[in-house]
Protein backbone atom coordinates (compact mmCIF):
# COMPACT_ATOMS: atom_id res chain seq x y z
CA UNK A 1 0.00 0.00 0.00
CA UNK A 2 1.80 3.54 -1.10
CA UNK A 3 -0.13 6.70 0.06
CA UNK A 4 -0.56 9.27 -2.24
CA UNK A 5 -1.20 12.66 -1.78
CA UNK A 6 -3.12 14.86 -4.29
CA UNK A 7 -2.88 18.49 -4.67
CA UNK A 8 -6.47 20.31 -6.01
CA UNK A 9 -6.17 23.97 -6.08
CA UNK A 10 -9.56 23.88 -8.40
CA UNK A 11 -12.54 25.07 -6.21
CA UNK A 12 -14.79 23.80 -9.37
CA UNK A 13 -13.40 20.21 -8.13
CA UNK A 14 -14.31 21.03 -4.66
CA UNK A 15 -17.77 21.02 -4.72
CA UNK A 16 -19.45 21.50 -1.19
CA UNK A 17 -23.15 21.64 -0.57
CA UNK A 18 -24.27 24.51 1.30
CA UNK A 19 -27.18 22.15 2.42
CA UNK A 20 -25.49 21.58 5.32
CA UNK A 21 -22.83 22.28 7.67
CA UNK A 22 -18.87 21.79 7.45
CA UNK A 23 -16.88 20.32 10.67
CA UNK A 24 -13.11 21.00 10.38
CA UNK A 25 -11.20 18.85 12.56
CA UNK A 26 -8.30 21.08 13.28
CA UNK A 27 -4.75 18.96 15.30
CA UNK A 28 -3.34 22.33 15.73
CA UNK A 29 -5.63 25.58 15.77
CA UNK A 30 -4.30 29.19 16.28
CA UNK A 31 -6.22 31.04 18.24
CA UNK A 32 -5.20 34.98 17.45
CA UNK A 33 -7.77 36.31 19.94
CA UNK A 34 -5.85 34.74 23.22
CA UNK A 35 -2.90 34.05 21.32
CA UNK A 36 -3.02 30.41 22.01
CA UNK A 37 -2.14 26.77 20.23
CA UNK A 38 -5.25 24.83 20.69
CA UNK A 39 -4.84 21.36 20.35
CA UNK A 40 -7.59 18.96 18.78
CA UNK A 41 -10.33 21.34 18.32
CA UNK A 42 -13.34 21.10 15.83
CA UNK A 43 -15.11 24.47 13.69
CA UNK A 44 -18.70 24.38 12.56
CA UNK A 45 -19.53 26.53 9.44
CA UNK A 46 -22.50 26.78 8.24
CA UNK A 47 -23.09 28.46 4.13
CA UNK A 48 -20.15 31.13 4.92
CA UNK A 49 -19.95 31.72 8.59
CA UNK A 50 -18.53 30.01 11.29
CA UNK A 51 -20.97 28.92 14.09
CA UNK A 52 -18.96 27.38 16.54
CA UNK A 53 -15.65 26.37 18.17
CA UNK A 54 -15.54 23.19 20.42
CA UNK A 55 -12.96 21.03 21.85
CA UNK A 56 -12.39 17.62 20.30
CA UNK A 57 -13.40 16.38 17.25
CA UNK A 58 -16.88 16.71 16.58
CA UNK A 59 -19.38 13.95 15.18
CA UNK A 60 -20.77 14.83 12.14
CA UNK A 61 -24.81 15.09 11.97
CA UNK A 62 -26.49 13.21 8.85
CA UNK A 63 -25.12 15.10 5.99
CA UNK A 64 -22.68 17.06 7.22
CA UNK A 65 -19.09 17.71 5.55
CA UNK A 66 -15.79 16.93 7.60
CA UNK A 67 -12.72 18.23 6.64
CA UNK A 68 -9.71 16.44 8.10
CA UNK A 69 -6.91 19.08 8.59
CA UNK A 70 -6.05 16.64 12.36
CA UNK A 71 -2.10 16.86 11.20
CA UNK A 72 -1.96 20.69 10.13
CA UNK A 73 -1.91 24.16 11.65
CA UNK A 74 -5.02 25.95 11.45
CA UNK A 75 -5.52 29.60 11.11
CA UNK A 76 -7.93 32.55 9.68
CA UNK A 77 -7.37 33.42 6.59
CA UNK A 78 -4.89 35.97 6.12
CA UNK A 79 -4.96 39.25 5.48
CA UNK A 80 -2.37 41.60 3.04
CA UNK A 81 -3.29 45.02 3.50
CA UNK A 82 -1.05 46.49 0.57
CA UNK A 83 -1.25 44.67 -2.42
CA UNK A 84 -1.39 45.54 -6.17
CA UNK A 85 -3.38 43.07 -8.29
CA UNK A 86 -2.75 44.45 -11.91
CA UNK A 87 0.94 44.29 -12.38
CA UNK A 88 3.87 42.43 -11.29
CA UNK A 89 7.21 43.22 -11.39
CA UNK A 90 9.36 42.78 -15.03
CA UNK A 91 11.87 44.42 -17.10
CA UNK A 92 9.17 45.96 -19.46
CA UNK A 93 6.67 47.18 -16.71
CA UNK A 94 7.30 50.78 -17.75
CA UNK A 95 7.01 49.94 -21.44
CA UNK A 96 3.89 47.76 -20.78
CA UNK A 97 1.66 51.47 -19.77
CA UNK A 98 2.17 52.11 -23.69
CA UNK A 99 1.07 48.77 -25.45
CA UNK A 100 -1.74 47.16 -22.27
CA UNK A 101 -5.33 47.52 -22.94
CA UNK A 102 -7.52 47.72 -19.56
CA UNK A 103 -8.47 44.09 -20.99
CA UNK A 104 -4.43 43.05 -20.87
CA UNK A 105 -4.33 43.82 -17.78
CA UNK A 106 -7.92 42.65 -16.95
CA UNK A 107 -6.51 38.61 -17.53
CA UNK A 108 -3.50 39.09 -15.45
CA UNK A 109 -4.92 40.26 -12.65
CA UNK A 110 -7.36 37.33 -12.84
CA UNK A 111 -4.46 35.18 -12.64
CA UNK A 112 -2.73 37.12 -9.45
CA UNK A 113 -5.92 37.12 -7.56
CA UNK A 114 -6.26 33.51 -7.61
CA UNK A 115 -2.26 32.73 -6.46
CA UNK A 116 -2.96 35.15 -3.44
CA UNK A 117 -6.04 33.22 -2.54
CA UNK A 118 -4.28 29.66 -3.44
CA UNK A 119 -1.44 31.40 -1.06
CA UNK A 120 -3.85 31.53 2.30
CA UNK A 121 -4.42 35.22 1.54
CA UNK A 122 -8.44 35.19 1.81
CA UNK A 123 -8.59 39.47 1.91
CA UNK A 124 -6.18 42.02 0.45
CA UNK A 125 -6.03 46.11 0.47
CA UNK A 126 -5.43 47.00 -3.43
CA UNK A 127 -3.63 49.91 -3.29
CA UNK A 128 -3.86 51.06 -6.65
CA UNK A 129 -3.74 50.38 -10.32
CA UNK A 130 -5.91 52.16 -13.55
CA UNK A 131 -9.45 51.09 -12.21
CA UNK A 132 -9.28 47.64 -13.75
CA UNK A 133 -9.20 46.71 -9.66
CA UNK A 134 -12.45 47.68 -9.48
CA UNK A 135 -14.12 45.21 -12.05
CA UNK A 136 -11.67 42.50 -10.47
CA UNK A 137 -13.54 42.55 -7.17
CA UNK A 138 -16.87 42.67 -8.75
CA UNK A 139 -16.08 39.95 -10.39
CA UNK A 140 -14.75 38.26 -7.33
CA UNK A 141 -17.52 38.87 -5.24
CA UNK A 142 -19.76 38.04 -7.71
CA UNK A 143 -18.04 34.28 -8.14
CA UNK A 144 -17.43 34.85 -11.32
CA UNK A 145 -13.20 34.21 -10.79
CA UNK A 146 -11.59 32.66 -7.84
CA UNK A 147 -9.69 35.67 -5.47
CA UNK A 148 -9.49 36.96 -1.82
CA UNK A 149 -11.75 39.69 -0.85
CA UNK A 150 -10.28 42.79 -2.38
CA UNK A 151 -11.11 46.32 -0.63
CA UNK A 152 -9.48 48.58 -3.64
CA UNK A 153 -8.22 52.13 -3.34
CA UNK A 154 -8.98 52.28 -7.61
CA UNK A 155 -6.43 54.81 -8.74
CA UNK A 156 -4.31 56.22 -6.44
CA UNK A 157 -3.81 60.12 -5.95
CA UNK A 158 -0.77 62.13 -6.39
CA UNK A 159 0.39 65.86 -6.86
CA UNK A 160 1.71 66.57 -10.09
CA UNK A 161 4.95 64.62 -10.67
CA UNK A 162 3.98 62.82 -7.54
CA UNK A 163 4.93 59.61 -6.99
CA UNK A 164 1.44 58.20 -8.18
CA UNK A 165 1.24 60.66 -11.42
CA UNK A 166 0.74 58.32 -14.01
CA UNK A 167 2.57 60.11 -16.79
CA UNK A 168 5.69 60.44 -14.41
CA UNK A 169 8.54 60.18 -17.61
CA UNK A 170 6.26 60.19 -20.91
CA UNK A 171 7.41 62.60 -23.28
CA UNK A 172 5.95 66.36 -22.20
CA UNK A 173 3.30 66.20 -25.21
CA UNK A 174 2.23 62.80 -23.66
CA UNK A 175 2.08 64.16 -20.29
CA UNK A 176 -0.63 66.70 -20.36
CA UNK A 177 -2.03 67.35 -17.18
CA UNK A 178 -4.55 64.16 -15.99
CA UNK A 179 -5.73 66.19 -13.12
CA UNK A 180 -8.51 65.15 -10.50
CA UNK A 181 -10.12 61.97 -11.79
CA UNK A 182 -6.88 60.49 -12.86
CA UNK A 183 -5.91 60.81 -9.28
CA UNK A 184 -3.85 63.90 -9.70
CA UNK A 185 -4.20 66.94 -7.84
CA UNK A 186 -3.55 70.49 -7.08
CA UNK A 187 -4.87 72.29 -4.25
CA UNK A 188 -7.72 71.69 -1.68
CA UNK A 189 -10.68 71.68 -4.05
CA UNK A 190 -9.09 69.05 -6.39
CA UNK A 191 -8.38 66.80 -3.79
CA UNK A 192 -12.24 66.95 -2.73
CA UNK A 193 -12.98 65.87 -6.10
CA UNK A 194 -10.65 63.28 -6.51
CA UNK A 195 -12.04 61.52 -3.59
CA UNK A 196 -15.52 61.78 -4.86
CA UNK A 197 -14.47 60.43 -7.73
CA UNK A 198 -13.31 57.49 -6.22
CA UNK A 199 -16.23 56.95 -4.27
CA UNK A 200 -18.47 57.44 -7.74
CA UNK A 201 -16.24 54.86 -9.64
CA UNK A 202 -16.74 52.51 -6.33
CA UNK A 203 -13.63 52.39 -4.76
CA UNK A 204 -13.31 51.01 -1.08
CA UNK A 205 -10.00 52.76 0.54
CA UNK A 206 -8.57 56.11 -0.60
CA UNK A 207 -4.70 55.48 -1.24
CA UNK A 208 -2.54 58.67 -1.56
CA UNK A 209 1.20 59.33 -2.09
CA UNK A 210 2.76 61.61 0.68
CA UNK A 211 5.91 61.19 -0.95
CA UNK A 212 8.41 60.28 -3.55
CA UNK A 213 8.37 56.57 -3.95
CA UNK A 214 10.75 54.24 -5.56
CA UNK A 215 9.50 52.95 -8.42
CA UNK A 216 8.01 56.43 -10.18
CA UNK A 217 10.43 57.86 -12.92
CA UNK A 218 11.28 61.02 -10.78
CA UNK A 219 14.14 61.85 -8.79
CA UNK A 220 13.37 62.08 -5.05
CA UNK A 221 12.39 58.54 -3.48
CA UNK A 222 11.79 60.92 -0.16
CA UNK A 223 10.22 64.33 -0.67
CA UNK A 224 7.04 65.38 0.93
CA UNK A 225 4.02 66.25 -1.98
CA UNK A 226 1.36 67.07 -0.13
CA UNK A 227 0.64 70.09 2.10
CA UNK A 228 -0.66 69.00 5.32
CA UNK A 229 -4.08 71.38 4.73
CA UNK A 230 -4.39 68.67 1.09
CA UNK A 231 -4.17 65.87 3.16
CA UNK A 232 -6.38 67.16 5.83
CA UNK A 233 -9.00 67.36 3.13
CA UNK A 234 -8.49 64.52 1.61
CA UNK A 235 -9.15 62.66 5.06
CA UNK A 236 -12.07 64.83 5.79
CA UNK A 237 -13.63 64.07 2.71
CA UNK A 238 -12.85 60.60 2.79
CA UNK A 239 -14.50 60.12 5.80
CA UNK A 240 -17.64 61.64 4.57
CA UNK A 241 -18.15 58.85 2.24
CA UNK A 242 -16.76 55.96 4.37
CA UNK A 243 -13.25 55.75 3.05
CA UNK A 244 -10.18 55.15 5.51
CA UNK A 245 -6.71 56.44 3.92
CA UNK A 246 -4.04 55.25 3.60
CA UNK A 247 -0.68 57.30 2.95
CA UNK A 248 2.25 56.20 1.19
CA UNK A 249 5.24 57.55 2.51
CA UNK A 250 8.98 56.95 2.95
CA UNK A 251 9.92 60.62 3.96
CA UNK A 252 9.98 61.85 8.00
CA UNK A 253 8.65 64.96 6.91
CA UNK A 254 5.51 64.02 4.74
CA UNK A 255 4.85 60.80 7.03
CA UNK A 256 4.39 63.51 9.64
CA UNK A 257 2.50 65.82 7.93
CA UNK A 258 0.30 62.71 6.41
CA UNK A 259 0.03 61.28 10.90
CA UNK A 260 -1.33 65.01 11.80
CA UNK A 261 -3.77 65.27 8.98
CA UNK A 262 -5.42 62.23 10.23
CA UNK A 263 -4.12 59.40 7.65
CA UNK A 264 -5.36 55.40 9.00
CA UNK A 265 -1.65 54.20 7.72
CA UNK A 266 1.64 54.87 7.12
CA UNK A 267 2.60 52.51 4.07
CA UNK A 268 6.50 51.68 3.72
CA UNK A 269 7.39 54.57 6.40
CA UNK A 270 10.99 53.80 5.67
CA UNK A 271 12.84 57.12 6.88
CA UNK A 272 10.58 56.70 10.44
CA UNK A 273 11.54 58.63 12.67
CA UNK A 274 11.25 58.53 16.51
CA UNK A 275 9.06 62.11 16.68
CA UNK A 276 7.34 60.00 13.65
CA UNK A 277 6.63 56.92 15.72
CA UNK A 278 5.78 58.93 19.05
CA UNK A 279 3.03 60.74 16.42
CA UNK A 280 1.63 57.48 15.40
CA UNK A 281 1.26 56.35 18.89
CA UNK A 282 -0.47 59.46 20.10
CA UNK A 283 -2.95 59.33 16.54
CA UNK A 284 -3.40 55.42 16.48
CA UNK A 285 -1.93 55.03 12.98
CA UNK A 286 -0.92 52.26 11.70
CA UNK A 287 2.44 51.23 10.20
CA UNK A 288 2.24 48.72 7.00
CA UNK A 289 5.96 48.08 6.10
CA UNK A 290 6.42 45.88 2.80
CA UNK A 291 9.83 44.59 3.80
CA UNK A 292 9.48 42.40 1.21
CA UNK A 293 8.94 45.20 -1.45
CA UNK A 294 12.18 46.95 -0.08
CA UNK A 295 14.46 44.01 -0.52
CA UNK A 296 13.10 42.74 -3.98
CA UNK A 297 13.56 45.69 -5.81
CA UNK A 298 16.95 46.64 -4.38
CA UNK A 299 17.39 43.26 -6.00
CA UNK A 300 16.13 43.88 -9.21
CA UNK A 301 18.07 46.70 -9.33
CA UNK A 302 21.18 45.03 -9.60
CA UNK A 303 20.13 43.48 -12.48
CA UNK A 304 21.32 45.94 -15.26
CA UNK A 305 18.72 47.91 -17.37
CA UNK A 306 15.86 46.34 -15.22
CA UNK A 307 14.31 49.79 -13.96
CA UNK A 308 15.36 53.29 -15.58
CA UNK A 309 17.98 55.43 -14.89
CA UNK A 310 16.40 57.57 -12.21
CA UNK A 311 14.68 54.39 -10.35
CA UNK A 312 17.80 52.29 -9.66
CA UNK A 313 19.72 54.95 -7.14
CA UNK A 314 16.06 54.86 -5.09
CA UNK A 315 16.13 51.04 -5.14
CA UNK A 316 19.08 50.26 -4.13
CA UNK A 317 19.22 53.53 -1.45
CA UNK A 318 15.72 52.86 -0.01
CA UNK A 319 14.65 49.33 -0.30
CA UNK A 320 16.89 47.65 1.76
CA UNK A 321 15.83 49.76 5.11
CA UNK A 322 12.73 48.99 5.91
CA UNK A 323 13.60 46.03 7.73
CA UNK A 324 16.06 48.04 10.51
CA UNK A 325 12.44 50.85 10.34
CA UNK A 326 9.93 48.13 10.95
CA UNK A 327 12.28 46.57 13.75
CA UNK A 328 12.39 50.19 15.29
CA UNK A 329 8.99 50.50 15.44
CA UNK A 330 7.65 47.49 16.00
CA UNK A 331 9.82 47.66 19.59
CA UNK A 332 8.59 51.17 20.01
CA UNK A 333 5.39 50.05 20.30
CA UNK A 334 3.87 51.19 16.82
CA UNK A 335 0.85 49.14 15.65
CA UNK A 336 1.99 47.05 13.36
CA UNK A 337 -0.93 45.61 9.60
CA UNK A 338 1.09 42.69 7.66
CA UNK A 339 1.24 44.23 3.88
CA UNK A 340 3.77 43.46 1.30
CA UNK A 341 3.10 45.82 -1.69
CA UNK A 342 2.78 41.95 -3.81
CA UNK A 343 3.00 43.10 -7.90
CA UNK A 344 6.09 45.26 -6.75
CA UNK A 345 7.60 41.21 -6.34
CA UNK A 346 6.11 37.94 -7.53
CA UNK A 347 2.27 37.59 -6.01
CA UNK A 348 1.95 34.31 -4.28
CA UNK A 349 4.90 35.29 -2.23
CA UNK A 350 3.38 37.65 0.02
CA UNK A 351 4.66 35.04 3.40
CA UNK A 352 7.98 35.97 2.91
CA UNK A 353 7.06 38.91 4.65
CA UNK A 354 6.32 36.91 7.50
CA UNK A 355 10.20 35.79 7.56
CA UNK A 356 11.40 39.32 7.55
CA UNK A 357 9.46 39.93 10.14
CA UNK A 358 10.37 37.52 12.53
CA UNK A 359 13.81 37.89 11.40
CA UNK A 360 13.33 41.52 13.00
CA UNK A 361 12.34 40.27 15.86
CA UNK A 362 8.55 40.24 15.84
CA UNK A 363 7.55 36.44 17.45
CA UNK A 364 5.57 34.66 15.03
CA UNK A 365 2.15 34.83 16.84
CA UNK A 366 2.24 38.32 16.58
CA UNK A 367 3.06 38.52 12.78
CA UNK A 368 0.20 36.22 12.27
CA UNK A 369 -1.93 38.68 14.25
CA UNK A 370 -0.66 41.85 12.45
CA UNK A 371 -1.96 39.87 8.98
CA UNK A 372 -5.51 39.38 10.80
CA UNK A 373 -6.39 40.86 13.85
CA UNK A 374 -4.70 44.01 13.07
CA UNK A 375 -5.42 43.61 9.41
CA UNK A 376 -9.12 43.52 10.03
CA UNK A 377 -8.81 45.89 12.79
CA UNK A 378 -7.05 48.85 10.04
CA UNK A 379 -9.82 47.76 7.55
CA UNK A 380 -12.68 48.07 10.16
CA UNK A 381 -14.04 44.70 9.54
CA UNK A 382 -13.06 42.78 12.90
CA UNK A 383 -16.82 42.21 13.66
CA UNK A 384 -16.45 39.88 10.80
CA UNK A 385 -12.99 39.00 9.86
CA UNK A 386 -9.12 38.66 11.21
CA UNK A 387 -10.13 35.55 13.95
CA UNK A 388 -11.92 32.35 14.35
CA UNK A 389 -15.03 33.00 16.00
CA UNK A 390 -18.56 32.36 16.00
CA UNK A 391 -20.00 34.51 13.68
CA UNK A 392 -17.21 35.56 11.89
CA UNK A 393 -16.94 34.76 7.96
CA UNK A 394 -15.26 31.40 7.10
CA UNK A 395 -12.06 32.60 6.28
CA UNK A 396 -9.97 29.62 7.64
CA UNK A 397 -6.71 28.51 6.25
CA UNK A 398 -4.11 25.83 7.35
CA UNK A 399 -0.44 25.33 6.46
CA UNK A 400 1.70 22.16 6.76
CA UNK A 401 3.91 22.19 9.83
CA UNK A 402 3.99 24.92 12.90
CA UNK A 403 4.63 28.29 11.70
CA UNK A 404 5.36 29.15 15.65
CA UNK A 405 8.59 27.30 15.49
CA UNK A 406 9.09 27.48 12.34
CA UNK A 407 7.91 30.51 10.46
CA UNK A 408 8.87 29.01 6.72
CA UNK A 409 5.60 27.04 7.40
CA UNK A 410 3.97 30.04 6.41
CA UNK A 411 4.87 29.46 2.80
CA UNK A 412 3.27 25.60 2.78
CA UNK A 413 -0.72 26.67 2.83
CA UNK A 414 -2.15 23.38 1.80
CA UNK A 415 -5.75 24.30 2.60
CA UNK A 416 -7.51 27.55 1.56
CA UNK A 417 -11.39 28.22 3.01
CA UNK A 418 -12.97 31.30 2.32
CA UNK A 419 -16.95 32.37 2.83
CA UNK A 420 -17.34 28.91 3.81
CA UNK A 421 -16.07 27.55 0.31
CA UNK A 422 -13.22 25.47 -0.35
CA UNK A 423 -10.50 26.78 -2.81
CA UNK A 424 -7.59 23.96 -1.91
CA UNK A 425 -7.39 20.99 0.12
CA UNK A 426 -5.71 18.42 0.07
CA UNK A 427 -7.40 14.51 -0.89
CA UNK A 428 -5.28 11.66 0.36
CA UNK A 429 -5.84 8.48 -1.84
CA UNK A 430 -4.87 5.00 -1.12
CA UNK A 431 -3.30 2.56 -3.39
ZN1 LIG B 1 2.37 49.92 -3.34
Amino acid sequence: MRKFLLFISLSILVNLSFAQRTIIHCGKLIDVTSKNVLANYSIIVDKNIITDIVKGFANPAQGDNVIDLKNKTVMPGLIDMHVHLEHETSPTAYMDEFTLNPSDIAFKSVVFAQRTLMAGFTTVRDLGGTGVNISLRNAINKGVVPGPRVFTAGKAIATTGGHADPTNGYRKDLMGDPGPAEGVVNGVDDCRKAVRQRYKEGADVIKITASGGVLSNAKSGENPQFTEEEMRVIVETAKDYGFKVAAHCHGAEAMKRAVRAGVNSIEHGTLMDEETMTLMKQHGTYYVPTITAGKSVADSAKKPGYYPELVTPKALAIGPQIQNTFARAYKAGVKIAFGTDAGVYAHGKNWMEFVYMTEAGMPAMEAIRSATVNAADLLGTSDKMGSIDKGKFADIIAVDGDPLTDINAMGRVSFVMKDGKVYKTEIENWK
